[in-house]
C-alpha cells in the first residue's frame, strides 16, 4: 500500500498473527522497516521493492525490535548488501540466543499449533514456517534518537521501550507518517506480557512522545493503519493495566 509518493507500508504479511512492514524509497536507495516473520514474507517485501524501486540497491533494514516476526526475514536483505540498524538491546538479545533462536521457535510453534490442535502430532509445521531464516545480527545500534539522512529522505530513529525496552519507533517528518512497530497495536490490545509494570510505565511515557509528533498516518505493528486516535485507546489500556495491577497488590497486601 502506498502512502506517499515513496513510502508503502506492506500490512498483515499472512501467518496466523498478520504482522507489518514498510519501505521508504529514496534517491540513495531503499529503507526498510521491519521483515516479517519467514523468509517468505520477505521475498514478498522485496517483490513489492522491485516492483516499486526497480534497480535500487537495499540500503538500511531498521528493525524495531527483536521479536521474530519483526526480524526472521532479515537475511533476505542482509545478503542484497543491507546494514541492519536496531536498538542496543535488540542486538545484545539476538546475541546471547544466537542461532538458538531460530530453533525455539520452531519448537515452541510446533508445540503451540499442536496444543491448538491445528497440526497433526508430529508434524514439523516450525521447520516448514521458518525454514531458510537465518539468524543476523545488527550492524549498528542506537540507544538514544537518531536521524538518518538517505537520499534525500530523514528518517527519525526514536527508542520507545514498553512493549520490549528495544522497541524503537521511525518518524518521517517530511511526510508526517509514523512506523510505530509494536509500540501501537490497531485495532486489538497491546502485548504487555513481555513487561512488567515498570515497562508499562515507559510505555506510557514514549506513547506521550509519539503524540507530540506531527502525524497524519500511522503504520502500526500489528492491525490497521491508523492515527493518533489509536495512541489515546493504547494509554487507556495501559493506564487500566497499571490501576488492576495496584488494586491487585494492595489486596495481596491486606
Ligand atoms: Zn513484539
Amino acid at each position: 500500500m502506498r502512502l506517499a509518493d515513496n513510502v508503502y507500508a506492506l500490512l498483515d504479511l499472512a501467518h496466523p498473527i498478520g504482522v507489518n512492514a514498510g519501505f521508504v524509497v529514496t534517491d540513495e536507495g531503499v529503507v526498510i522497516i521491519d521483515t516479517g516473520w519467514t523468509h517468505s514474507s520477505a521475498l514478498t517485501i522485496l517483490g513489492f521493492i522491485e516492483t516499486a524501486a526497480p534497480g535500487k540497491p537495499i540500503k538500511w533494514i531498521i528493525l524495531t525490535e527483536h521479536h521474530s516476526d519483526h526480524i526472521f526475514g532479515a537475511h533476505v536483505f542482509k545478503a542484497r548488501g543491507a546494514q541492519i540498524i536496531a536498538h542496543r538491546h535488540t542486538k545484545e538479545f539476538l546475541e546471547s540466543k544466537g542461532k538458538d533462536y531460530v530453533e525455539e521457535m520452531i519448537k515452541s510453534r510446533n508445540k503451540l499449533w499442536q496444543e491448538m490442535a491445528t497440526m497433526p502430532q508430529g508434524y514439523d509445521f516450525g521447520r516448514t514456517f521458518f525454514q531458510k531464516v537465518e539468524l543476523v545480527l545488527p550492524d549498528r545500534t542506537i540507544d538514544e534518537i537518531i536521524d538518518i539522512h538517505v537520499g534525500g529522505e530523514e528518517l527519525r530513529l526514536i527508542p520507545t521501550p514498553g512493549h520490549l525496552t528495544g522497541c524503537i519507533s521511525v518518524y518521517l517528518p517530511q511526510r508526517k507518517i509514523l512506523f510505530a512497530g509494536d509500540t501501537i497495536y490497531s485495532g486489538y490490545s497491546p502485548t504487555t506480557r513481555f513487561g512488567d509494570e515498570r515497562l508499562w510505565r515507559e510505555w506510557i511515557r514514549s506513547l506521550e512522545r509519539l503524540k507530540e509528533l506531527e502525524i497524519e498516518v500511522i503504520v502500526p505493528g500489528h492491525g490497521p493503519l491508523c492515527d493518533k486516535s489509536e495512541i489515546e485507546k493504547n494509554l487507556k489500556y495501559l493506564a487500566k493495566l497499571l490501576e488492576d495491577e495496584s488494586n491487585d497488590d494492595e489486596k495481596r497486601q491486606r
